[in-house]
């Protein structure tokens, strides 16, 4: 039988858990969020982050700005949220409009402030094998999500499809500091079901619906961290979920799956952001 991965159910927790943490103290975490432009998808992120940051006890702020807002704008108010002492987490929303570089914005951001691990200190510490401030969001709530149904990931063959900083990458890094045998691949795979179906545990991000029952083995556990619109507007993921389900041990859901796991994590992040401020 199928077990689905329930990342709404493992996020209530989690909530619930930093709720009654939170209201026991009287200086509460503080999270920036920057929306910079008009995607209407990052519109409905943000304001479901600061909906779910302020029930649980996290005062958070958006700053919008406009669409053609210059790099240097944007800096001047990174640099402003990085001297604040009364903001613990800066979350610079991406995607970043197409004429501002992602990767010296996200180079701005102080380190003990990046809430979402994105930034060259952080990320490098990842992949240098030391402990950054915090792990990228989605790649901690997968592994948080693996972990409470007790799946092991040490000697395990996980096959990443995807290679973005944003999730790929930082994932597979995680996977293998967990012991798993990794391998990424991308659109320029040759073969890729060839080398999907040799995977115990199987975490696409795409974009697509790319992965079908006949690219994996009966048994493997499926993340899938894809969520589109699909052309009838119907919200999908990577997976073609009916069929996979069928086959697989464990599958996440899209919608239900990782994407309320990032959220948790981006809830878990600021709280440990803000409690290393008041340890230094
Ligand atoms: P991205 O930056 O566009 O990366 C997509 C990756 O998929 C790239 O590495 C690309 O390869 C690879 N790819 C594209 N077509 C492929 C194909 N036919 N076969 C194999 N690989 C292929 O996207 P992202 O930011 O990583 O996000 C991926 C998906 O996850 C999106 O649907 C996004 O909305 C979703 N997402 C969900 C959450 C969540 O919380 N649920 C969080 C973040 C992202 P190349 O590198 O060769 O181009």
């Amino acid at each position: 039988m199928t077990i689905i991965l329930d990342g709404k159910k493992l996020r209530e927790k989690i909530l619930t858990n930093l709720k009654a943490e939170l209201d026991k103290l009287e200086v509460k975490p503080s999270l920036a969020v920057i929306l910079a432009g008009d995607n209407p998808a990052s519109k409905i992120y943000v304001n479901n982050k600061k909906k779910i940051a302020e029930q649980i006890g996290i005062n958070s702020t958006v700053i919008k700005l406009d669409e053609n807002v210059t790099e240097d704008e944007l800096i001047q108010k990174i640099h402003s949220l990085n001297i604040d002492p009364n903001v613990n987490a800066i979350l610079v929303q991406l995607p970043l409009p197409a004429h501002i570089s992602k990767e010296r914005i996200l180079g701005m951001i102080d380190p003990k402030k990046d809430v979402d691990g994105l930034s060259p200190y952080n990320f490098g510490k990842l992949f240098s094998g030391a402990k950054p401030y915090v792990y990228p969001c989605t790649p901690k709530g997968v592994l948080l999500l693996l972990d409470e149904y007790n799946i092991e990931l040490e000697g395990k063959h996980v096959v990443v499809v995807g290679r973005s900083n944003l999730v790929g990458k930082p994932i597979a890094q995680m996977m293998l500091d967990r012991n798993a045998t990794v391998t990424v691949c991308h659109s320029r795979t040759k073969n890729l079901a060839e080398i999907t179906k040799t995977a115990d545990i199987l975490v696409s991000a795409v974009g697509e619906n790319i992965i079908e029952e006949k690219m994996l083995k009966s048994g493997c556990v499926v993340v899938d961290v894809g969520i589109f619109k699909d052309s009838t507007g119907r919200t999908r993921g990577d997976v073609d979920f009916e069929n996979v389900s069928k086959i697989a041990s464990y599958i996440t859901p899209v919608p239900g799956g990782v994407g309320p796991m990032t959220i948790a994590s981006l809830m878990l992040n600021t709280v440990e952001l803000f409690n290393s401020t008041i340890r230094r």
